[in-house]
Formats: structure tokens, sequence, C-alpha cells
């Protein structure tokens, strides 16, 4: 034993609190019904064991009344791992009587052969309770087949509990002379392998019966009908041919056992042993079949020897099956389980698929989806729309390549995100859409980063909206805010800062620049004679006046305020701001607007004031405005109708001679 613990450390090695341990009940009696239950049990076992017992001893072949099987061994383990010690006093009863027959042929006295009957009890009582308490300590005792482990320690509890009853047996056989000691331990032998091999051969099929065979019957032989008739035909035919016939065939029936196992399983194969070891035992008894063709010796170890392979074969290559089927069902059962996984997974995604898509077909924005690579991998209608290509023709590829003339404009956004990690908001970008069409469209974007389930950034989504419009309303509502409502030249506003560039610019320069304010004569008499809305017309004559005149680009006429204008001449040097001043005041001559009120002409006139100078710190614009203005105060009080420039570099200055 200690031995066999060392070779198969495996088998051994589930320690006592793996093993399931039963619930703790507290004591109780039995109630009169289990009581009752409990006798008619023992009885039923007692009836069955005797009859066991009657037959096993029909096939005493060995000096001293020794089995070849011992039938009542198969029984009594697996009523014990039925129902435990409740099995005994059925055991005990059916033993005792069982025995009774041997009194027959009995020449040893009475009372050695009670002792030797109450030993014989003894050893039938603790023998399955050994092999219970084996398989529970290593094996599994509710399921003793249910992989291969279970079953080898099942056939080894099925070897080892019959030594103690053997032992005291035939030592008890030899004392009292039942047995000659010479022929002790071929007796023990035979009485260790009758045990041992009910234990392989007949508590198996007893032990693994299920209600489901019986229930299931009519499925069962309908799936298997046709294995049913093929082993029990070949099982015949070999059982027929060594049995009867005396043709050394029997180990063929391993075939038979083979097919049973992988098609029928373990309770059907189990029984087939059982059977065909039945009939090896008759026909081996009764002298017929190959294994009686020997001494009787030679023939009981033929027998032997075949029933414990076929036993142990059928019970290892069951469990091996059993195994491999279990291994397939929990196969099987995750695939199923990986299956509905899938399958609700494939339904979330599809769902957030649906959402996204939706989201994406239905936005009135542009949108999209670009790698790391920048290559497109989703956009919207409305995108492809901006960049006049259909969707199909961005997907998988560059923005550079879909987008060249944007592209360096775009891809440092989408490398600012994928670097940072930071979205980038708000950009615009202008193009001209389509090319060469003159009309530039304008865009607004932003770039959000996309990280995955690792929280490692690997997309970039971006958002574009067409401010083309709103652009374009901008810039409008600028050039208003900018522009004169009546005389649609520049306002006040627009001069000051026109002024203050030119100011910048010249003091960087250094070169002189002019401005020009003119100032309508009279104008409250002109407006107190031909009323407001002409005054205004006439206002926008001079404007008009101002406008035609200015040749530059850079020259700028603005209304200064009332009846007020202001001409900015930027680069402009004292003779050709006077040569601006007067052609103006020339023009307005040349229109001839009547003006009956005036005291200085009957038709419009201007006062013009001429400021020129290079800008130096620390006078400032408004020094300058300034300036030009004393030059239009000098110009009113000397008599109107007139232009007077002030230089600061030149004190005098000339006089343009009067009209
Ligand atoms: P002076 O020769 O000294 O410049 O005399 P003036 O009457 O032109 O000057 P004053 O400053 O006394 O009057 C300016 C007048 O310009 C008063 C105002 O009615 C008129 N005026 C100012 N803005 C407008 C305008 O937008 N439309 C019209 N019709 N008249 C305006
Ligand atoms: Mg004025
Ligand atoms: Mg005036």
């Amino acid at each position: 034993m200690a031995t066999m613990l060392k070779i198969f450390p495996a088998l051994f090695n589930r320690s006592k609190r793996d093993r399931p341990q039963p619930p703790s009940r507290p004591p109780e009696w039995l109630s009169p019904q289990q009581s009752w239950q409990l006798v008619l049990l023992s009885l039923a076992i007692a009836l069955v064991y005797s009859l066991c017992a009657t037959i096993s001893l029909e096939f005493i072949s060995l000096p001293g009344k020794i089995a070849s099987v011992w039938l009542p061994s198969g029984l009594t383990l697996a009523l014990f791992f039925r129902w435990r010690s409740r099995s005994w006093p059925g055991i005990v009863i059916g033993s005792m009587f069982g025995l009774i027959r041997l009194w027959t042929d009995w020449e040893h006295g009475f009372g050695n052969f009670i002792l030797f009957n109450l030993i014989c009890t003894l050893g039938n009582c603790v023998q399955p309770w050994a092999a219970h308490w084996f398989v529970s300590r290593y094996g599994n005792v509710r399921q003793p087949f249910i992989d291969l482990r279970s079953s080898l320690i099942f056939i080894l509890a099925a070897w080892i509990s019959p030594t103690l009853s053997a032992t005291l047996g035939i030592t008890f056989a030899c004392w009292i002379g039942t047995i000659p000691w010479p022929q002790y331990w071929i007796c023990w032998v035979s009485w260790w392998l009758a045990s041992a091999l009910a234990h392989l051969i007949f508590s198996p099929p007893m032990l693994l019966f299920k209600k489901y065979y019986w229930s299931n019957r009519r499925r069962y032989i309908q799936q298997y009908g046709w294995d049913l008739i093929g082993i029990g035909l070949a099982t015949i035919v070999v059982t027929l041919t060594d049995f009867v016939h005396g043709y050394p065939v029997a180990y063929i029936l391993f075939a038979s056992l083979i097919w049973s196992v992988f098609r029928l399983g373990n309770w059907p194969s189990s029984c087939l042993v059982a059977i065909v070891s039945v009939g090896a035992i008759i026909a081996t008894v009764t002298g017929n079949g190959s294994f009686a063709d020997r001494s009787m010796n030679e023939s009981i170890i033929l027998l032997q020897s075949f029933m414990g392979i076929l036993s142990i074969a059928g019970l290892v290559l069951s469990a091996t099956v059993q195994e491999r089927k279990a291994a397939q069902h929990s196969l099987e059962a995750t695939l199923q389980t990986l299956e509905v996984r899938i399958a609700e997974r494939t339904a979330e995604l599809a769902q957030t698929e649906a959402q996204l898509s939706g989201f994406f077909s239905s936005s009135s924005i542009g949108m999209g989806i670009v790698d790391d690579e920048m290559c497109y991998l989703r956009i919207n209608q409305v995108l492809a729309d901006i960049n006049c290509l259909p969707v199909q023709d961005h997907l998988g590829k560059r923005v550079q390549d879909v987008i060249p003339e944007l592209a360096s404009e775009l891809i440092p956004y989408f490398q600012a995100v994928f670097s940072s990690g930071l979205p980038q908001l708000s950009k615009e970008t202008s193009r001209e859409i389509p090319q060469h069409s003159g009309v530039i469209r304008t865009w607004l974007s932003s770039y959000f980063p996309i990280f995955d389930r690792d929280r490692q950034l690997f997309r970039v989504g971006f958002v574009v909206m067409d401010i083309t419009d709103r652009k374009r309303l901008e810039h409008q509502l600028e050039q208003q805010a900018r522009i004169d409502g009546l005389t649609q030249i520049a306002n006040r506003r627009h001069f000051d800062e026109a002024l203050d560039r030119a100011w910048r610019q010249c003091i960087y320069s250094q070169q002189s620049m002019a401005l020009v304010l003119c100032d309508a004569d009279h104008f409250k008499r002109y407006n107190d004679t031909y009323g407001h809305p002409m005054g205004d017309r006439c206002l926008v004559q001079i404007a008009e006046v101002l406008r035609e005149t200015l040749r530059h680009p850079t020259d700028l006429a603005a209304r200064y305020g009332g009846e007020e204008f202001a001409v900015l001449l930027p680069s402009a040097s004292l003779h050709q701001a006077l040569l601006v001043a007067n052609a103006i005041r020339d023009r307005i001559r040349a229109r001839a607007i009547p003006h009956e009120g005036s005291l200085v002409s009957d038709r419009v006139t201007l006062s013009i004031g001429v400021a020129v100078g290079i800008p130096r710190p620390p006078k400032s614009a408004a020094d300058f405005v300034d300036q030009a203005d004393r030059a239009l105060y000098k110009a009113k009080q000397q008599g109107r109708n007139r232009v007077v420039a002030l230089d600061d570099s030149a004190p005098a200055l000339p006089q343009w001679p009067h009209a």
C-alpha cells in the first residue's frame, strides 16, 4: 500500500480539506416508518445476498470450496455505496444464511462452522466499508466513474478491500484444517481474486445504473438500435464460438466492448462485461469453452485473468471516453456561451454603429474621422459636398491626397491633436472653390482626440462648418461700420484708423504725409435757403468730388463730421497735397452748385486747410489734425473759398491765388 502511494502520488494527492464534507446533522432516532423501511431493506438485501451466495457456491472449483467469482462481494459493494451502514443488517443476515449451505460438507465441528461463518460475515461487512472509505478518501464516492482518476481509485479499492476478508477467512480455514496450510497462498489469492473480480464485474452495472436509461429507453433504442443489434450479434457469435465450441477467440469480445463504450456509454458497457463474464464462468465451470481446456487451476486463472482484463479495460476505457465527452460538453457549452456573447456584442455594435451612422448622416455640418496616418476612415455627405468629392473618394485616402491645396493648413491641426491629446477648436480655413471661380469659401473646423479602450489616442474626429455666408455678412457689417451712410465715403472712425496707421508708417519711413480738411462755406445758410434734404444732396456731391479727385489707392476721402470732409494723403509732399486740395476746390466750383445764401460766392465753395509734415514723436496724429484744422481756420478767416497750407518744416507757406 505504501509503495502504491509512492508510485501513484497523483491519485492520492487530495487533501481532506478538498473533499466535500457532508453536512453535520444532529443524531436522531429512526421514525417507525424508517424502521420498517430498514427492516424491509435488510430482508431484501439478505434474500438477494443469499441467492448470490448460493449461485457463487455452485461455481466452487478449488479445494477448500473457493468460488472463482464471489458474486455477493459485487453486491455488497454496490449496496454499501448506495445505503452505507444501513446495508449492514441485510449483509449480516444474508451472509450467515448464504453460508449455511456449506454445513452439508462440513467436517470440523459445529463451533468451528459458526466461527467460520461469523468471520466470513465480518469480512463481508468490513470489505465494502473499506472500499467505500478508500474511494471517499481518494476518489469520487458519488460518481466513482466520472473520470479516469476516479475510476482508477475505484479499481484500486476493488483490489485492495478483499485482502482483509481473504486473510481472515483463509487463515481460519487453514487453522481448523479445512484447507491444508501448503495451499494457503493459492487459496488466499483465489479468495481475493474472486471478491476483487466481483467488485470489478458486478458492482459497476449496479452503481452506474440510472433511471435515465429506463425512462429514455424508447429514444435510446431508436438512437442506438443498430449498435445494440450489432454489439449483441457480435458478442453472441464470439461467445458461442469460444464458450460452446471451444475456439479460443474470447478476446475478440474486446471489439464489442470498445464498440459499446464508444457508442452506448458506460452502463451498457459494464452490463456487457457482466454478461460476458457470467457466460465465461458458466462455460468454464461446465467444462466448455477455451478456458476449460486445461487443468482446473489453469482454467480458473485463464478465466479470472480474462474477466479481470475485460472489466478493467471496460472501466478505464469508459472513464476515458466519459472524460473526453465531459470535456467536449464543457467546450460546447463554452462555445455556446461564447456564441451568445458574440451575438449580443454584435447586436450592441450594430446598435452603436446605427447611432453613429445616424448621427453622421443627419448632421448638418461636415464630420469625419482620420487615423494616425491622416487617412479618412469615415466622413459624412456634408463633408464630401464641402470637398466637392464623393464619399468613396475619401475613404482610406490621406487628407493631403484628397485636398492637397488645404493640406498645409489642416495637417498641423491633426498633428497637434495627435501630439498633445488636446482638441483644436474653431480653426478658420478659406479656399477658392470651385477652383478659379472667384468664390472664396470659409470653413470653421474643430478637431477632437478619440481614445481607445486603453485610453490610447488612436483617431482624430473633426467637424467642419461652412461659414462663408456668415463671413460675408460680417464683412458687410464691418464695411458698413466704416462708411458714412449719407455720402458713401469713409466715416470718421475709418478715417481715424487710417490716419493712425499712416502716421505710424510714416514715422517708420520718415516720409512726409498730408491731411486736407475741407469745410463747406456758409452751409447753414445753404440749408436755410434750400432745405435740409437739398443740403444732404449737396454733401453727397462734395463727397463725389472728393472721390473723383483722388487717384492714388492709398489716398482716403472721409466725411469728418457735419459739412466737413478730410482727405488723407500718405507719402504726399506739400506740392502734391496742394495740387489735390486745389483740384478739389476747382471741381466743386466746376459743379456750380448754386448757393444764393453764401456771402462769398453764388455757388457752393469750400475752405480748405492743408497740413503737411514728417511725423516725428512726440508729435501725434491728433497734433497733425490740429495743424490741418488751424490751416482751415486760417482759410476761413482769410475770407473762405481758398486753400491754406501749414507746413511744419517750412515757416513761410505759399498762398494759392484766389479764384
Ligand atoms: P462757415 O462758413 O463758417 O463754415 O459757416 P457754416 O454755416 O458752414 O458753419 P456752421 O458750423 O455754423 O454750420 C454748419 C452747418 O452744417 C450747420 C448744419 O445745419 C449743417 N449740417 C451739418 N451736417 C449736416 C447734414 O448732414 N446735412 C445737412 N443738410 N446739413 C448739415
Ligand atoms: Mg464746419
Ligand atoms: Mg462750414
